[in-house]
C-alpha cells in the first residue's frame, strides 16, 4: 500500500518527535526533510563553499553524497563516509542552513530527492516546510502543525537541555523562521491542509490527533 502523510510546521513545533512517534505507531517510514537541508549545509561547510556564491551552493547540493534512513527508530544521516547525524544538529549548521534552503536550484534538487524517497517508502510520514504544498501536494493526509511562539520556544529549550540561554535561543529561532519564510510559506495552511495546533495538547495527544487523521 502507498500512503503519504505530509506534515509541515515551523521550528520547535515538535514536528520531528510527533512525526517519528506517529510513524512508529502506524508502522510507517519517516522522512525528516529538514535533515536533508541540514546535511547539505554541513557538506557546504565541510567543502568550504562560499555561501555568497549561489552557483557553488547549488553545485555542492548536486554532488551531495547523501544517505538518510527512513526508519523512525534509527535516524542516521551520512554524507559520503561521514556520519553527520549529530553534527547536523549543531549551531554551525543551524546558522548556515538557510543559505541552502533559500537557494532555488538547491531546493529543487532536494525536493526531487525527497519525492524519490517518498515513492520508494510506500507508507511514509514526511515532515518539513513545503511537504503539504510542494513535495507531496496530493498526499491524502496533509497537516500543518503549529504551536504558539512561547510554547515553541519553551519546547526548544527543553530539547537542548537548557545549555543555551532562553534569550539567545529566542533570537536564533525567530531569525531562522524569518529567513526560511522567504523561501516557503509554512505559517499558513494551504487550501485543504488541516491545522493541528498543539499549544494546549500534550505530546501524546498531538501524536494521537495525527494518527487519528490517518486512520479516519
Ligand atoms: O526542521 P529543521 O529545523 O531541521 O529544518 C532545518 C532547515 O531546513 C529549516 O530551517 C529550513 O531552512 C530548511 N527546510 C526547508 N524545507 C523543508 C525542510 C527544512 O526549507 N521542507
Amino acid at each position: 500500500p502507498r500512503l503519504v502523510v505530509a506534515v509541515d510546521g515551523p521550528s520547535g513545533s515538535g514536528k520531528s518527535s510527533v512525526c517519528r512517534a506517529a510513524a512508529r505507531e502506524l508502522g510507517a517510514a519517516y522522512l525528516d526533510t529538514g535533515a536533508m537541508y541540514r546535511a547539505a549545509a554541513w557538506y557546504c561547510l565541510d567543502q568550504g563553499v562560499d555561501f555568497d556564491d549561489e552557483d557553488a551552493v547549488a553545485v555542492a547540493v548536486e554532488e551531495l553524497p547523501l544517505s538518510i534512513s527512513t526508519d523512525p527508530d534509527h535516524q542516521t544521516v551520512t554524507v559520503g563516509q561521514a556520519d553527520v547525524t549529530d553534527a547536523i544538529r549543531g549551531s554551525a549548521v543551524s546558522e548556515a542552513v538557510s543559505e541552502v534552503s533559500t537557494n532555488r536550484r538547491a531546493r529543487s534538487l532536494l525536493v526531487d530527492a525527497q519525492r524519490r524517497i517518498i515513492d520508494e517508502a510506500g507508507v511514509v510520514v514526511a515532515e518539513g516546510r513545503d511537504i503539504t504544498t510542494v513535495v507531496a501536494p496530493d498526499a491524502p493526509v496533509r497537516v500543518l502543525l503549529t504551536a504558539s511562539a512561547e510554547v515553541r520556544l519553551a519546547r526548544r529549550g527543553l530539547q537542548l537541555g537548557g545549555e543555551q540561554s532562553a534569550e539567545s535561543l529566542h533570537r536564533q529561532v525567530l531569525a531562522r523562521d524569518a529567513k526560511d519564510s522567504t523561501a516557503v510559506n509554512f505559517t499558513e495552511a494551504a487550501d485543504g491542509v488541516a491545522v493541528l495546533d498543539s499549544t494546549d495538547l500534550t505530546f501524546e495527544e498531538t501524536v494521537a490527533s495525527l494518527v487519528d487523521r490517518v486512520r479516519a
